[in-house]
C-alpha cells in the first residue's frame, strides 16, 4: 500500500521549522499510579480529575524515557524534542550532563509510606551499573539495582504539611529510644550504640533473619503498644502498613521531619530516607537509582544498601534548607549538589523579566499566570506546567499567585 511518506516528512519539517521560533511549550504530564498514592490530593490541589479512582502517586514533568512529558500543542514527547539539542539544552548543559535533560521535576502525592532506601553517589552509580551489565542483569530485572550511571540526589518541596524520615539522629537522641523500651533482643547490640558504632548496631538490626527477627519486632511492638512517645508511634503506625518488616524500626534511628507548606529538604547521596505522608513538589538528577531497605513489595539488597549508607549523623534542625530571598519575586532554595536548581516565584513581585540560562520548566502551584516570551505565550493554572528552552533569553511573568521553577546549574 502507498504510505504518505511526502506528508509525514513535510509535517516533520514543519514541526522542525516551526520549533525554532517556538521557545516555550505547554506540557501535558504522566501520572504515576503507585500504590501508596492518594486518590483525592492532586484533585483537591490542582483540580485534576480522577475518574479512575485510581491513586495518583506522581506527576513526572521531564523528558525521562519511561513517561516523558508530551508537549501539549505539538502531541511530541519532551524527550524527542529536546535529546541532542543545543537550542533546546544549551550548550553547557550537553556539555555537563549530556545529551537529555538534567533533571526531573514530579509532584508526589503520598497517602501512606515510601520503601526505607538511600540512593548511590556519582561513583558507587558509575561502578554499580558497570558491575550488573557486566553480570549481564536485564536493565528492567526485578532485581537489578543499578539502572543508569547517574547519582540520585533529591530536593522535595512541601506543598501540605509533609512527613518524612530523613537522615540518622544524634546518637544521644537514639540511644534513650532503644534504652526506654528494654529489648533484651538488643542486649548485645546496644554496646555498639554505646561505643558509636552505628554501621555496627545498624547491620546487625538490618541482617537480622527467621525467628530473631521476628522475636525483636514482636518485642519492640509489644513495647510501641504501651510508648506515647512520638517515635515509638510511628513505630506502631508502620507496622499497621508493612507489619512485621524490620523497617517498622526506622523511626528510632531516623530523624521524622515535618515539613510546613513553603519548606523544603535536601536528601543527599546515601542518607537513608522515605517519604510518609503529604504532598510535595520533587526535583532529581536524571536517575533511577534506588535501594532499598525495607517498607517495600520491592527489590531489597541490604548488602548493597549497606555499601552506599553513609554513617553520619544529622540533627532535626538541620534538614530544612534556608530559603534565599532574591529579588524580582523569587525566593531560592540551594542545595549542596551543582546539578538542579529549584526556586519558587510570586508573579506579582516578578516585574523584571526572568533570564534563562539553560532548559527549565516552570509549575503554577497556586493562581493564574501568563508566560511570555517574544509572540509566544503560554497560560498556567494549578497543577499545569510549561517548558522554556535555553533558546529563550528572557521571559516576563503576568498574573498572581505561585510559581515553582526548576532547572540545571551550568
Ligand atoms: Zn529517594
Amino acid at each position: 500500500m502507498f504510505r504518505p511518506l511526502f506528508n509525514t516528512r513535510a509535517s516533520s519539517i514543519a514541526f522542525l521549522w516551526k520549533g525554532l521560533f517556538m521557545t516555550i511549550f505547554r506540557l501535558e504530564n504522566p501520572v504515576q499510579h503507585y500504590d501508596w498514592g492518594s486518590q483525592n490530593a492532586m484533585s483537591e490541589l490542582f483540580g485534576m480529575a480522577n475518574e479512575s479512582g485510581q491513586p495518583m502517586a506522581e506527576l513526572w514533568m521531564g523528558a525521562h524515557p519511561k513517561a516523558p512529558s508530551i508537549l501539549a500543542d505539538e502531541q511530541v514527547a519532551l524527550n524527542t524534542l529536546v535529546d541532542g539539542k543545543t537550542a533546546h539544552l544549551g550548550k553547557g548543559s550537553l556539555e555537563k550532563f549530556g545529551q537529555t535533560l538534567p533533571f526531573l521535576f514530579k509532584v508526589l502525592a503520598a497517602a501512606k509510606p515510601l520503601s526505607i532506601q538511600s540512593h548511590p553517589d556519582k561513583q558507587q552509580a558509575l561502578e554499580g551499573f558497570a558491575h550488573e551489565n557486566h553480570l549481564g542483569v536485564p536493565l528492567d530485572a526485578f532485581n537489578r539495582n543499578y539502572r543508569d550511571d547517574n547519582h540520585k540526589p533529591e530536593l522535595v518541596y512541601a506543598l501540605t504539611p509533609f512527613r518524612a524520615m530523613n537522615g540518622f539522629r544524634p546518637l544521644d537522641e537514639m540511644r534513650p529510644l532503644f534504652e526506654m523500651a528494654g529489648l533484651k533482643q538488643l542486649e548485645e547490640a546496644m554496646k555498639w550504640l554505646g561505643e558509636g558504632n552505628l554501621k555496627a548496631f545498624y547491620e546487625h538490626l538490618m541482617t537480622l533473619k527467621g525467628e530473631e527477627k521476628d522475636r525483636l519486632v514482636a518485642a519492640a511492638l509489644e513495647f510501641a503498644d504501651t510508648s506515647d512517645h512520638p517515635a515509638w508511634q510511628e513505630v506502631q503506625r508502620l507496622n499497621q502498613f508493612y507489619p512485621g518488616d524490620m523497617g517498622v524500626l526506622s523511626p528510632l534511628l531516623l530523624n521524622v521531619i515535618e515539613l510546613a507548606p513553603g519548606e523544603a529538604m535536601f536528601l543527599k547521596a546515601g542518607t537513608l530516607h522515605a517519604y510518609l505522608e503529604g504532598t510535595a513538589l520533587e526535583i532529581m538528577a536524571c536517575s533511577d537509582n534506588v535501594l532499598r531497605g525495607g517498607l517495600t513489595s520491592k527489590h531489597v539488597d541490604v548488602p548493597e544498601l549497606l555499601k552506599t549508607i553513609e554513617f553520619d549523623t544529622i540533627a532535626l534542625s538541620d534538614l530544612c534548607l534556608k530559603p534565599e530571598q532574591e529579588q524580582n519575586g523569587e525566593t531560592l532554595f540551594i542545595s549542596p549538589v551543582d546539578d538542579f536548581l529549584f526556586s519558587v516565584i510570586e508573579p506579582e513581585k516578578a516585574l523584571a523579566p526572568l533570564k534563562v540560562k539553560t532548559a527549565e520548566i516552570l509549575f503554577c502551584v497556586e493562581g493564574q499566570q501568563v508566560i511570555k516570551a517574544g509572540d509566544k505565550s503560554v497560560e498556567l493554572k494549578p497543577g499545569s506546567a510549561c517548558f522554556i528552552s535555553a533558546a529563550t533569553e528572557s521571559y516576563q511573568i503576568q498574573g498572581a499567585g505561585r510559581l515553582a521553577r526548576a532547572t540545571a546549574i551550568l
